[in-house]
């Protein structure tokens, strides 16, 4: 509730950063880092640019590479968690590849992400309202790659080209998604890993392909007010970009490129889309890309967003991590 009521005063749009720890390749390499912490707490993050410069962001949230998966998911969740109260929320992990996205939304099994956490409390929350709210829960998988939707949980028998239709109500739909509906959070693990291994398939390398496509997790929540007979409808979108990194022209051909222009130009709609949405904007560019066309209806309005801005600490890095600051600071 307060945190509800801290939000509808600072606007729906939260970005938090996240720094990942040097790997053990730049350790023993003796990288260098550029990121200066001594203001987490007021949310600022300083880059330490060249020599003695220093260049100053700030975030709703700044995690150093000691904060653990618990810390980030407990910020997280009272935003994500709205949608069980009514609200559409999406949730994005953006940056460079290499710099923690995956980690921060599938997490591994010993340090589980926040796609795993979202829905081992969705079910809890559910289960201490159970005297007030009848909650049906469904989810679907899906990769945007190229500008194309693939399903990731239909069979390969029934995968056909998939397009958005907009619905009366005005929300958007994808004719023929696979919804599966889960009652636990064991059924929601298969369901992760029957999508997650439906991505591997195609692909000669599971890595690059999944860093140069969007993974996009939907939570789809019906909820039944057992006192009025009241039915709502939200939605929770859990988003891995594809990788931010720019790539130069002169090294790549082919698909390749065609590839680079795809995420690039999807990157850019989004960005578009969510600083419409913060400066209220009266047209908010949506039909860019099939990535913010697909989040219409959970973008803007009364729904809220949440970014993660993902960096690395190393030197190497520093030209991907200021333009991807740059980015989240233009979102905020
Ligand atoms: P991305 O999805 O952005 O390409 P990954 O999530 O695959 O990046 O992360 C790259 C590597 O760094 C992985 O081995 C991952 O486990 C590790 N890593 C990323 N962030 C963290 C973190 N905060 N703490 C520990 N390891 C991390
Ligand atoms: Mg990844």
């Amino acid at each position: 509730k307060l945190y509800n009521e801290v939000q509808e005063a600072k606007g729906n749009i939260r970005v938090f950063c996240r720094c990942r720890p040097l790997n053990k390749q730049e350790q023993s390499a003796g990288c260098a880092t550029v990121v200066d912490f001594e203001r987490v707490s007021d949310g600022e993050i300083g880059i330490l640019t060249s020599g003695s410069t220093k260049k100053t962001f700030k975030f709703d949230r700044v995690y150093t590479p000691k904060d653990d998966q618990v810390d980030v998911f407990a910020d997280a969740s009272p935003m994500i968690v709205s949608v069980l109260d009514g609200y559409n929320v999406c949730l994005f992990a953006y940056g460079q590849t290499g710099t923690g996205k995956t980690f921060t939304m599938e997490g591994t099994l010993e340090n589980r992400g926040v796609n795993y956490r979202t829905l081992e409390q969705l079910f809890e929350t559910a289960k201490e309202r159970n005297d007030a709210f009848q909650y049906n829960i469904s989810v679907s998988v899906l990769e945007v790659y190229n500008e194309q939707i693939r399903d990731l949980l239909a069979t390969p028998s029934t995968t056909k080209r998939l397009e958005i239709k907009q619905a009366s109500e005005g929300s958007q739909h994808v004719p023929g998604i696979v919804e599966a509906k889960v009652e636990n959070i064991k059924e929601v693990w298969n369901v992760l890993q029957a999508g997650s291994n439906a991505r591997a398939v195609g692909s000669n390398n599971v890595n690059e392909h999944s860093s140069r496509s969007h993974c996009m997790l939907c939570v789809m929540v019906r909820a039944r007010n057992l006192m009025n007979g009241e039915c709502t409808k939200s939605k929770l979108w859990l988003v891995d970009l594809a990788g931010s990194e720019r790539l130069a022209k002169t090294d790549i051909q082919g698909e390749r490129l065609k590839e680079a222009q795809n995420i690039n130009r999807s990157l850019s709609a989004l960005g578009d889309v969510i600083s419409a949405l913060s400066n209220k904007s009266s047209h908010i560019p949506y039909r860019n890309s099939k990535l913010t066309h697909l989040l219409q209806d959970s973008l803007g309005g009364n729904s809220k967003t949440l970014m993660f801005v993902q960096i690395s600490p190393s030197e190497q890095d520093l030209g991907e991590t200021i333009s991807s600051l740059n980015f989240a600071s233009r979102v905020r």
